[in-house]
Parts: C-alpha cells; sequence; structure tokens
C-alpha cells in the first residue's frame, strides 16, 4: 500500500479563503475588523518566526493584527497590566502570549489573566475546563488543526480506536478529549508506556506528538491506518522532519500528514479561526466549536 499523503497547505488556503469571506461580513456587520494581539516577551527565535507567520496570515484574510513586542525584563505585573488592558480593550477580540516565556514569567499568570473570551489558543482554566466537560470551548490550536484535518478527510471516528502518544497540555491531552467527545476509543500513551508498538499497531488513527525524530516506524502501524505526524524535529544537516519515518510508514499507512506541510501549516489558521470565532462570540453571537460530534 502506498499512504496517500494529505496536503496541509492546500486544506489551510482553503480555510483562509473561508474566513475571508467571514470576516468580510463580521467588518462589515460591526464596523470594524476582528482584532489580535499577540505578545512577546524577550527575543526566543522560535517565536519569532512564528510570530511573524500569524501576522501575515492575518493581513491576508484581514484580520487587523499587531505584535505587542516586550524586553525580556518586563516584570511580572507589566506583562499582568498590559494582558488587563487589552482584556478590556474594545479593539482587540483575540490574545495570544507566544511562548516560552521568560524563566522569572510565569505561564499560569499568563492562563489566569487572559479574559476567556480572547483566549484564542485555548489556555486559560475555563477554556480547558470547558473542554473537559464537552461544551464549547476555545482549544490548543494544533490540537484543533488535528480534528480539522481529520474532519476534512472525512476520517471515521465513532467507534475507531485512536492512539495518541504524547500527553502534553497543548497537543495530546485536549485532542484526547477532543476525539473522546466524537466518540472515538482513544488511548494515550506516553513516555512511561509499556509496549507502545503493540499499542500503536491497534490505532485506525494514530497521531505522534513527541518531538522524537521519526519514532513511528511502519511496524507500529495497522496497515491502512490514518497517521497525523504533529512532531517538529530539527535535522543536524538543517531542514526538519517529524516524528514519523515518512519512507517506511508511507508503505503501510492509508493516510498520512508529511512534516513539513501537514499539521503545521493548519496550526496558525486554527488560530485565526478561533479568533473570528471570539469575535463573533463577543459581538453577541453563538460560537460553534470545532468538537461538536
Ligand atoms: P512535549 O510537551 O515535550 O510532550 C511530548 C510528549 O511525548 C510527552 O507526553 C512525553 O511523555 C512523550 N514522549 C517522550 N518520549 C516518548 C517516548 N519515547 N515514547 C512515548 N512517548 C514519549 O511536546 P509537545 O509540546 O506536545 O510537542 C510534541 C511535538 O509536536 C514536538 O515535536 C513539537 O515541536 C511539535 N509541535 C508541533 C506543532 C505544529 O504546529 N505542528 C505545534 C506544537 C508542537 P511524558 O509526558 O511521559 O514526558
Amino acid at each position: 500500500m502506498t499512504a496517500t499523503l494529505i496536503n496541509g497547505r492546500a486544506m489551510g488556503n482553503e480555510i483562509r479563503a473561508e474566513l475571508r469571506e467571514e470576516i468580510k461580513r463580521y467588518t462589515q456587520e460591526r464596523g470594524q475588523a476582528p482584532g489580535l494581539v499577540i505578545v512577546r516577551v524577550g527575543g526566543d527565535a522560535a517565536s519569532g518566526v512564528y510570530s511573524k507567520a500569524i501576522l501575515r496570515i492575518a493581513e491576508d484574510i484581514g484580520v487587523t493584527a499587531r505584535l505587542e513586542q516586550l524586553p525580556a525584563l518586563t516584570s511580572s505585573d507589566e506583562l499582568r497590566s498590559l494582558l488587563l488592558h487589552l482584556n478590556a480593550d474594545a479593539a482587540t477580540q483575540g490574545i495570544i502570549v507566544q511562548m516560552p516565556l521568560p524563566g522569572h514569567l510565569s505561564q499560569k499568570m499568563v492562563a489566569d489573566t487572559i479574559a476567556p473570551e480572547k483566549d484564542i489558543d485555548g489556555i486559560s482554566p475555563q477554556s480547558a475546563g470547558n473542554l473537559f466537560l464537552g461544551v464549547p470551548s476555545f482549544l490548543p490550536s494544533t490540537a484543533a488543526a488535528v480534528v480539522e484535518i481529520l474532519e476534512r478527510m472525512h476520517v471515521p471516528l465513532n467507534g475507531k480506536r485512536v492512539v495518541i502518544i504524547g500527553r502534553s497540555n497543548v497537543v495530546g491531552k485536549p485532542l484526547s478529549l477532543m476525539l473522546l467527545q466524537k466518540h472515538a476509543t482513544v488511548t494515550i500513551c506516553h513516555s512511561h508506556t509499556k509496549n507502545l508498538s503493540e499499542l500503536a499497531r491497534q490505532a485506525d488513527v494514530l497521531v505522534a506528538a513527541v518531538g522524537r525524530a521519526r519514532m513511528v516506524t511502519a511496524e507500529m502501524v495497522r496497515p491502512g491506518a490514518t497517521v497525523i505526524d504533529v512532531g517538529i524535529n530539527a535535522l543536524p544537516e538543517g531542514g526538519i522532519t517529524g516524528d514519523v519515518d515518512m519512507d517506511s510508514v508511507s508503505t503501510v499507512a492509508g493516510l498520512l500528514t508529511p512534516t513539513p506541510g501537514g499539521v503545521g501549516p493548519l496550526t496558525n489558521v486554527m488560530l485565526l479561526k478561533q479568533c473570528v470565532q471570539a469575535a463573533w462570540l463577543q459581538a453577541g453571537k453563538e460560537m460553534h466549536s470545532p468538537v461538536e460530534a
């Protein structure tokens, strides 16, 4: 078997086109475009690339976005007062704070301070609680991207066996709840899991969110399974690779996301999709969650 590769870039472009129309409608109705603010503290290189990518997409689809770049020595009180100011700002509908933060700043303080209705990357305890309860919620954007891919590719989930390798708060854990909500039977694996290969081989849908280059090999994949590769690993020779060994797994899987060009291009698009949802929600319209079954 040769797997069909899922084109994340094409899917991202399709969603951008949908969002452009939606933002036009919102802007006509509300008299201003949805507003997004990215807060970045210090100079982490990866988060700089990430911020630029979000700003580019925002500009392309018509969201008014800006970067609030703060010095690395910003105090916790200063960061908190900026967030409180943005919470109250009528021109800002979505807020994201780039991670990692410098060591003296607490991620928990940020999650506790961002207004839940502007928390478009689903980091607040309220967003996490809503997801746990199965009610509409903002979602961590990478987990939301995985669900969006599965839905757009019409991958059956109801009653299917999903195995997720990785249990982080941004990918594995929220994704497990989202797929449980879609009536999949979900197994979460991590670094203490015994018989990982055996469990992975039982999956109709296998998701790798680990951060270990090419750790998922053909022997771990059931013939015809859908394999979603969330991992991004820098190669010593330059470039990036996923957690899935594409060469071997593509001979066994039915559907497969490549890295680069699979989940990655959708993550920022999902963030902007949630910014548009936040804008409608703040305008008193109902929120439609991507995890509705
Ligand atoms: P993370 O917080 O480091 O979590 C990694 C998870 O993998 C942990 O749960 C860990 O288990 C588990 N793990 C580590 N070694 C393992 C092993 N040998 N066998 C089984 N499980 C193992 O990472 P993350 O933030 O979730 O990110 C995961 C990957 O996705 C990274 O490569 C990251 O760069 C990538 N990522 C991509 C996007 C995107 O847009 N495509 C977005 C976010 C992240 P323990 O919990 O037991 O330690």
